[in-house]
Order: C-alpha cells, then sequence, then structure tokens
C-alpha cells in the first residue's frame, strides 16, 4: 500500500506497520490510518476521479488501505443517493438542505461501508470466518457482505436487536448469537469468542479499517456536491465510528486538496444514551450512560470509539444536540412525508437533532446542511408503524370508504 504511511496510536502516537489484522495499541488506544498525501495527490485528483467509471465507495481507492491488486467486494456499496430536500428545508426553516440516503445501500445501512472494507482486509489477512457484535446493522451488513464474498460469519447481537435486522442474518447465513445481555454485554462476549477462536475482528473501533470504509460516505457527498463545502454535516452516534470516520474523509480530502475548507459536524445522540454528546457539552470525560431510547442502532452506554468520535467533533468546532423518541418519531414522519426517504430511527436522528438545532438556534438558518440517513426503515417496521400509525380499514364498499372518509375530514 503505497498511499498508507502507518497505523498510529491516538492514545500514545506509537506507530504500527499497517498490516490486514491490526487492531487496537498494546496501550489500548485505538489505531488510526494515516496516509502519504503527497503520493495520493500524485495519483489521484478531482480531474481523474470524475472518469471513474466505478460508481461505488471503491472510486475513492486511492484514499483507501486496501492492497492495489485486492479485489473488490461483489456488492455495490456506496455511492448512494444525495437529494437536495428543498420541501424538507421549508418545513425546518432551513435554507439548504440535503438528504444522503445511505439506507440504499446493499443491506440498507450505512454500516455496509466498514463492512465491505473488513471483508477486503480479511481476505488480505488470509482469513476464513469473521465475526462482530452489533446493535444490529453492523451485524446484518457483515453477513450480506461476506456472504457475497464466500466468508463465514459468526455474529453477536443483543436480544433486543429489531426482527427485521435478526431475519437479515439469518437469511444471509450466519451463525447468530443472540445475547440475553445489553450491547455491552454483547461486545464482551464476542470479544472472548474472538480471542478463543481467532476469527477476523470486525468489531466497532477495535478495527482500525472500518473507519476507513465509513469515510466515503464524505468522499461522496462532497463529490456529489461538486466540492462546494456545506456549513454542516448532520450524523446519529452511537459507539462513534461513523462520526470519527465521516471526519476522517473530509481531513483527507482537505489535505490532498480536493477542497479548500471543512464543514462542522452536528453530532446527534439520544437523550436517553448520550454520553459522547454530554462529555463535550460538560467538558468532562466521558461516562457511561444507560440505553435508553427506541434507537436501537445508537443505543449505546459504552462508546467504543468515544477517543476519535470526541476528537472529530471537538476539532470540526462542532455543534452536539440531543433528541427525545417523540422527536424521532416525528423526524420519520417528516423524512417521508416531504422526502419520500423512509429511516430507521437511529437512520433519521441526524434530520431530527438538525431541526432541534434550529429550535435552539444551535444553528444559523441561512446554513446548508447536510444530513446523512444511515439505515433504512424496513429493518424496523415495528417502529415506522409507531411513528405514522395504522391505516384505516374499510368493508369493500363506497358506501364504507365514504363514511371513512368523511370520519377523517378526507376530501378527495
Ligand atoms: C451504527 C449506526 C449509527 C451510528 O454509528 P456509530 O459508529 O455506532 O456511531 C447510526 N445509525 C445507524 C442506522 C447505525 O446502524
Ligand atoms: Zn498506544
Amino acid at each position: 500500500m503505497k498511499n498508507v504511511r502507518c497505523a498510529k496510536c491516538t492514545k500514545c502516537g506509537r506507530e504500527y506497520e499497517a498490516l490486514p489484522g491490526i487492531t487496537t495499541c498494546a496501550c489500548g488506544g485505538i489505531l488510526d490510518i494515516e496516509y502519504h498525501y503527497d503520493y495520493i495527490k500524485s495519483v489521484f485528483s478531482r480531474e481523474s476521479l470524475a472518469r471513474c467509471g466505478d460508481y461505488s465507495m471503491w472510486r475513492y481507492r486511492p484514499f483507501l488501505p486496501v492492497e492495489p491488486d485486492s479485489p473488490p467486494t461483489p456488492l455495490r456499496v456506496g455511492w448512494s443517493p444525495l437529494y437536495r430536500a428543498d420541501a424538507l428545508a421549508q418545513a425546518l426553516g432551513l435554507h439548504t438542505l440535503y438528504i444522503k440516503d445511505d439506507g440504499q445501500n446493499p443491506t440498507a445501512s450505512l454500516k455496509d461501508r466498514a463492512s465491505a472494507m473488513a471483508v477486503v482486509k480479511a481476505r488480505e489477512a488470509g482469513a476464513d470466518t469473521i465475526a462482530c457484535s452489533s446493535t444490529g446493522n453492523a451485524a446484518s451488513s457483515l453477513a450480506g457482505n461476506a456472504a457475497a464474498a464466500g466468508f463465514k460469519t459468526y455474529i453477536f447481537v443483543p436480544s433486543r436487536a429489531p426482527k427485521g435486522k435478526v431475519a437479515q442474518l439469518m437469511i444471509f447465513g450466519a451463525t447468530v448469537i443472540s445475547v440475553d445481555g445489553s450491547y455491552e454485554d454483547t461486545f464482551e462476549l464476542s470479544k472472548a469468542a474472538i480471542d478463543r477462536w481467532g476469527w477476523y475482528n470486525r468489531n466497532a473501533a477495535i478495527n482500525p479499517y472500518l473507519s476507513e470504509g465509513k469515510k466515503t460516505v464524505t468522499l461522496e457527498i462532497m463529490e456529489q456536491l461538486h466540492w462546494q463545502v456545506p456549513d454542516y454535516i448532520a450524523l446519529s452516534v452511537g459507539d462513534g465510528c461513523t462520526i470519527a470516520g465521516a471526519w476522517k474523509g473530509l481531513k483527507d480530502l482537505y489535505a490532498a486538496g480536493f477542497i479548500d475548507r471543512l464543514p462542522k459536524l452536528i453530532s446527534v445522540q439520544a437523550e436517553g444514551c448520550c454520553p459522547l454528546n454530554r462529555a463535550i457539552a460538560t467538558g468532562e470525560p466521558w461516562t457511561p450512560m444507560e440505553e435508553n431510547t427506541l434507537a436501537d442502532s445508537i443505543a449505546v452506554g459504552v462508546p467504543r470509539n468515544a477517543d476519535k468520535a470526541l476528537a472529530a467533533i471537538r476539532e470540526s468546532q462542532g455543534v452536539v444536540v440531543n433528541v427525545s423518541d417523540e422527536e424521532i418519531l416525528a423526524a420519520m414522519r417528516l423524512l417521508g412525508r416531504t422526502c419520500g426517504v423512509f429511516g430507521e430511527p437511529a437512520g433519521v436522528t441526524g434530520t431530527a437533532g438538525v431541526r432541534k438545532a434550529l429550535e435552539l438556534s444551535l444553528i444559523d438558518p441561512d446554513s446548508s446542511v447536510v444530513s446523512v440517513v444511515t439505515g433504512n426503515g424496513l429493518k424496523d417496521t415495528a417502529n415506522g408503524i409507531r411513528a405514522a400509525g395504522e391505516p384505516m380499514l374499510v368493508k369493500p364498499e363506497m358506501g364504507a370508504l365514504l363514511s371513512a372518509f368523511g370520519a377523517r375530514d378526507i376530501r378527495p
């Protein structure tokens, strides 16, 4: 990998050779992949990118820590649509809003970007089995991307994981261990099993390549915006790998001269589980919280990538905002009705945060904002129905339809 300099510990600064199987530093710190930007600049530019016909995350290969001869993954991951959302912007009283619908990835969440990377690195490491623990989407994306590439998977999920996500795991042929405990318990059990059987580790934060996969979301956003940098990018935050990856992508683009300034991040968490935002707001070190929200994908009481996420929010001079479950359900309806985008609760939490940040005057209504929808609503139909209710039920007669319309004041 000529483009990669090393893997550097974010805590003690120790540098490691970027071998495919590296995990955390001996000191316990999380590693960060560092690049040779001069080399990247010599082989990659906005112009060369514009000629690239690969509309997947692998179009950014010079920015990614993969061997030049590593084959890409079979599923099409990345290049999700970025919609200009004027009706939603107007409803929120915001000048410019874009929605990046990452629920359109092959297993329907942004996690596919990390899992595709994990599959490539597992192959480079010579592994045949990959394991992870997850609140649900990392699991289903790993199971799908691994199945397509011919790997076995062992997946640990908390028993609260929504049925749609568990169904994905079973369909993709994973060995699924549903853990009767919290995400924290699930993570610890998976760690012990990975140590025991030596599987390739796709756990959030532990594997430094995963956020390099996730960073492709901001590489894409910037290319789709023709390199016009927005004022803010809003993301929902659980373990913190997504927001850290998003920031890494932006910094890479800046370092390689693709963009001339950096946006600010809007970090959105659920009120019932916001350890990272609380740390930013109070200036204190983060401490664990209960996992008290219906947004299961970000119900992370012990965030695994706290250091990188907090650094990203601070470096960007970002905004933190917490939203209630009701505000999340309202954002599901609003995105559906104004954009035709169906997000799962954690998927729309970023957008709920944009609304709340405007209400609290944390951001200027004249701003331009990109809000990333991180997961598709079909994964969790129970909460979709909870957000939007049940339809009217009528007998198959015109009279019944008329009275049902009358009762609801519907005038076609
Ligand atoms: C995982 C996930 C997030 C948050 O990502 P972290 O890396 O855990 O912060 C947000 N939304 C969805 C849908 C997710 O699956
Ligand atoms: Zn270290």
